[in-house]
């Protein structure tokens, strides 16, 4: 075990933090022993750290391949804040910056050295890492090589070779995509047969998930980021590019640092705003999910949908973006019937095969259960990925429990009415018979005239939605594929219809209130949190002259606990969760300063 007791040692000297967090311990004590290893962890849990210890404990270099070519920037940035000697290779370098890297790489300069997969594929880079001594080869977003999932990368099905061009040398894949489909895609196509697999529980317990019923989407996340987010940086995820540009400017136009991104923008204006929204403070970023991988912001505060999510998998890789850093965050989502219509009408429209739109229909299906459910959302969304767990307490439903009443009887009358319409007609003009409304297009078609023509004027139009959300997360109704989003009745309506299934479902409530999650600096008494403001100026001044993000220098859970306990030598600064020796060294004087002065008022 002394390779562990280096382990340790190196992550209170070098990376600044007390104990391991989770698997890393045996991720590293494994890859240190020269095992392969396939890693799932969620985001934000620390994978990094599996390859990057022992990449330093093992001779050689480490490689690590990564398809995001504008992070490795500020993560070998970051490691040189360290002390630790690492570089990478990608498009951005210039002919002579590139042959500099390669240079110190084969003369054994460097411990880590990030490369990207169509770089590391070209015979140049392959017979310059068989000149290098490896210690290991770590494949970073590994998921790349799912054809099914959204981030598939062609160039990452080419990594296999690596197994045969370096025998020997251990690889370690890493990612955040929990299936079992994925998992086994990867072992499979990277040739991992033998690794040891590694998964960490998914719980992201710091995320708190709400699911608010949608009205006037712009103006309630708005309302969102006002009352709970001011001055923070999160990120809002629409469907389509044109939302994206209408609500980044509707956002500006209401004050806010809010800029859209969408794959239809250039290259550069996207770049442009991508590293705004790592380097700056409280910049909005409005989005497609063109907007994922590859953001290492650690303190994103929330993460809002404007759309529902096609999958249950995308939903949780996109708000795992909030929080890294484990401090309080919020995962917020507005969503309505449209939602389900749209998005079953683009499965539809796609050119994919029948297989393909059957397996999407089912993801769709169980984002709209997690949506419609009355249970913590926690315990669905872990349960989906295979994990049992308790009510969590930080859910909008755990926070405050949906009533549920008996609603066997209002689906009966929304199933008969479907019916009776001739299962044609989408669920506003259904509702509009139910409630007896005998507008132009009711009248028209003789709607007025049906049995079922105002048997549910006692429920509001709102109430009537909500229950026919239900009834199609439940199966009950099902929203038809290529007739402009017709309900239609399933195997188990007639069930209902026949008073044979009861059918338990939420109250609709007005103005559902959930006590916001505290922000970090709320925490704080006065004069902790001046003291800590302070510490960030410091902080943004000391990135500006570094030329990187300010989380790089250090996190905001950080200058928090130095706020809260105010060392003022640098050996009780020392103690502090993420100062490093490096750090305490370029950095200690400073902040045991500003302590200090701070102290004497
Ligand atoms: P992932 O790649 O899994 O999303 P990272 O490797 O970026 O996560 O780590 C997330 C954050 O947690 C980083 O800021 C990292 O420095 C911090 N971290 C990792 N391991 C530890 C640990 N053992 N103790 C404290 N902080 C840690
Ligand atoms: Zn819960």
């Amino acid at each position: 075990m002394a390779a562990m007791t280096a382990a340790l040692r190196i992550l209170n000297e070098i990376f600044g933090y007390p104990a391991f967090r989770g698997q890393q311990a045996e991720v590293i004590a494994h890859v240190a022993g020269g095992g392969d290893a396939l890693v799932l962890m969620p985001t934000g849990s620390g994978k990094s750290l599996c390859y990057q210890i022992p990449a330093l404990l093992r001779e050689g270099m480490a490689v690590v391949v990564s398809p995001l070519i504008a992070l490795m920037h500020d993560q070998v940035a970051a490691l040189a804040e360290l002390g630790v000697r690492s570089a990478f290779l990608n498009s951005t370098l210039s002919g002579a910056e590139a042959a500099a890297v390669e240079a110190r790489a084969r003369r054994g300069e460097l411990d880590l050295l990030y490369v990207a997969p169509e770089r590391l594929m070209m015979g140049h880079c392959l017979a310059l890492l068989a000149q290098c001594r490896l210690a290991l080869i770590a494949i970073d977003e590994a998921h790349c090589v799912s054809q099914w999932g959204h981030d598939f990368r062609p160039e990452y099905l080419q990594l296999a070779v690596l197994n045969e061009r370096f025998p020997g040398v251990p690889r370690v894949a890493l990612t955040a995509t929990a299936d079992a489909q994925t998992r086994a895609e990867i072992l499979e196509r990277l040739g991992l047969g033998e690794a040891r697999v590694f998964v960490s529980s998914f719980d992201r317990p710091n995320i708190r998930y709400r699911i608010v019923e949608k009205d006037d989407a712009r103006r309630q996340v708005l309302d969102f980021i006002r009352a709970e987010h001011a001055g923070e940086a999160g990120i809002v995820y629409c469907l389509s590019r044109r939302k994206v540009d209408e609500v980044a400017a509707f956002l500006s136009s209401q004050g806010m640092t809010a800029l859209p991104y969408h794959a239809g923008m250039d290259g550069e204006a996207r770049r442009r705003h991508q590293e705004r929204f790592q380097r700056e403070d409280a910049v909005v970023m409005v989005a497609t999910i063109a907007f994922g991988m590859g953001i290492d912001k650690p303190d994103v505060r929330f993460v809002a949908h404007l759309d529902l999510p096609k999958s249950v998998e995308g939903y949780y890789q996109e708000t795992g973006r909030a929080g890294r850093d484990g401090l309080p965050a919020d995962a917020w989502m507005a969503y309505g019937l449209q939602d389900v219509v749209q998005l079953r009408r683009m499965i539809d429209e796609s050119q994919a095969g029948e297989a393909h739109k059957r397996i999407q229909a089912a993801k769709l299906d169980a984002m709209l259960g997690l949506c419609e459910t009355a249970e913590c959302r926690r315990v669905r969304l872990l349960g989906y990925f295979g994990e049992a767990s308790a009510p969590c307490g930080n859910c909008d439903t755990c926070l405050d429990p949906p009533a549920t009443f008996d609603g066997t009887e209002a689906a009966q009358q929304l199933i008969s009415c479907v019916y009776r319409t001739g299962q044609r007609f989408g669920a506003l003009h259904v509702i509009d018979v139910l409630r007896g409304e005998a507008t132009a297009k009711v009248t028209s078609r003789g709607h007025e005239q049906l049995s079922t023509f105002g048997i549910g004027a006692v429920r509001s139009g709102r109430e009537w939605r909500a229950i026919a959300r239900q009834c199609i997360a439940l199966g009950l109704l099902q929203v038809d594929h290529d007739a402009y989003g017709a309900l239609k009745l399933t195997v188990e309506s007639r069930a209902v219809l026949r008073g044979e299934r009861r059918v338990s479902l939420r109250a609709w409530k007005e103005g559902r209130r959930i006590a916001r999650s505290r922000a970090p600096r709320e925490a704080m008494s006065p004069d902790n949190h001046s003291l800590f403001e302070r510490l960030r100026a410091w902080r943004a001044d000391a990135a500006r002259s570094h030329g990187v993000p300010a989380y790089v220098i250090f996190h905001d859970a950080t200058l928090a606990e130095i706020a809260r306990t105010r060392p003022a030598s640098l050996d009780a600064l020392r103690g502090i969760s993420g100062v490093g020796a490096r750090k305490l060294d370029a950095y200690g004087a400073d902040i045991v300063g500003l302590v200090v002065r701070h102290r004497a008022g």
